[in-house]
């Protein structure tokens, strides 16, 4: 069991602030994904929690305790590298009890720390292998065993499967999801840039921006209701499409926006927000689009064929919306028949519209 709490940590390399004050709670079991761009501090900040780098200013407190300046060993924490780190000259049942040994644990409870962990992975017919016999998923598992045999309260994942290939990667995180459900009182941190990844292992995920966080939340809540223009263009594959328009009628209640394809729409909002002239876009995912007709309750949209990229069971067609600098990505079926330069018509219900404001944040709605 452990809850972890940070507050306003910030961390400097060479007067070079990179984490800008991270305020986070994590509460005790819970799986927590860190996702966001190359040299976003990711790393820094999970590095941070181990006690492999020090925090230059704020708090981080695990089960009330402030462990800013507790060693790395002496907070309760294990973590696996993305490189298993693994001992080549010794077996894989060595490789586990080696820390262990090196704290002193008697002989008998290592043996059943160390059998106990390669039965949950599945190692168990490996124990006297050299890792240089064994797979690179079945190393990874090596490396997650080493540090579930010293019962640590967090467990931190730095991006533990990017060296895979994608078979491996997709078995292995199926292992991950079960050694989770394994051991439900263990709060767990996990790195990833691997957006399937975040979806299907997270309680909740936290996606970071320049050293900041930008939302935090459950997968379903940072898809259905991202906060800005960042977040709703980070999860989700493809992307989401952003068009950009402007306010030109502000009203009571609402405002009238002219997109630059053409299109009209009425956003409902609080006063304050949307001012005349405001510039502003909406949001449409390219799944929550539908081919055809021109059904009043949706918001519809005419666009040319560029690109038709078929993959089985849908295609995703690539349209020039007239004023769009950006393509517009449409996911239909795989069973539509489409050809460049071909002009197409869709429709998006207007509650799969989302609208943001100048400065990008989430505001109002159709
Ligand atoms: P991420 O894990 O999100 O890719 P990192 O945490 O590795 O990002 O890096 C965050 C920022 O900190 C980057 O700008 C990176 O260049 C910088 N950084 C990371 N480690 C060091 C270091 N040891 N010395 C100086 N700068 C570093």
């Amino acid at each position: 069991m452990a809850e972890l709490s940070l507050r306003n940590i910030r961390k400097s390399y060479d007067n070079i602030e990179v984490l800008h004050g991270i305020d986070l709670d994590i509460g005790s079991g819970e799986f927590i994904v860190f996702v966001g761009p190359s040299g976003c501090g990711k790393s820094t900040l999970l590095r941070s929690i181990a006690g492999l780098e020090t925090i230059t200013s704020g708090d981080l407190v695990i089960d009330g305790e402030r462990m800013n300046a507790v060693a790395p060993s002496k907070r309760g924490i294990s973590m696996v590298f993305q490189s298993y780190a693994l001992y080549p000259h010794m077996s894989v049942y060595e490789n586990m009890a080696f820390g262990l040994r090196i704290s002193g644990m008697p002989r008998a409870e290592i043996d059943g720390r160390v059998r106990q962990a390669a039965e949950i992975l599945q190692l168990s017919p490996y124990l006297q292998r050299r890792p240089k016999a064994l797979s690179g998923g079945q190393r990874q598992r090596v490396a997650i065993g080493r540090a579930i045999v010293r019962n640590p309260r967090v467990f931190l994942f730095d991006e533990p499967l990017s060296n895979l290939d994608a078979a491996l990667r997709a078995a292995t995180r199926i292992e991950i999801a079960k050694l989770k459900q394994s051991m439900p009182d263990v709060t767990m941190i996990y790195v990833t840039h691997d957006q399937i990844e975040a979806m299907t292992l997270a309680d909740r995920i936290v996606v970071f921006k320049d050293g900041r966080i930008e939302q935090v939340g459950t997968p379903t809540e940072l898809y259905r209701t991202p906060a800005n223009i960042f977040v709703a263009q980070f999860i989700g594959s493809p992307a989401m499409n952003i068009l950009p328009g402007k306010v030109v009628e502000r009203r009571e209640g609402s405002a009238l926006c002219s997109l630059a394809c053409g299109v009209s729409a009425e956003v409902v909002c609080a006063p304050g927000q949307f001012l005349q002239d405001e510039a502003m876009s909406i949001g449409i995912r390219p799944e929550n689009t539908r081919i055809g007709g021109e059904d009043p309750s949706e918001l519809t949209f005419a666009g040319t064929i560029d690109l038709v990229e078929h993959l089985g069971e849908v295609q995703i067609l690539y349209l020039d919306l007239p004023g769009a600098k950006e393509k517009f990505l449409v996911k239909t079926d795989g069973h539509g028949l489409f050809s460049r330069n071909q002009t197409v018509k869709f429709g998006v219900d207007r509650k799969n519209v989302h609208v943001f404001r100048s400065n990008g944040d989430a505001s109002g709605s159709l």
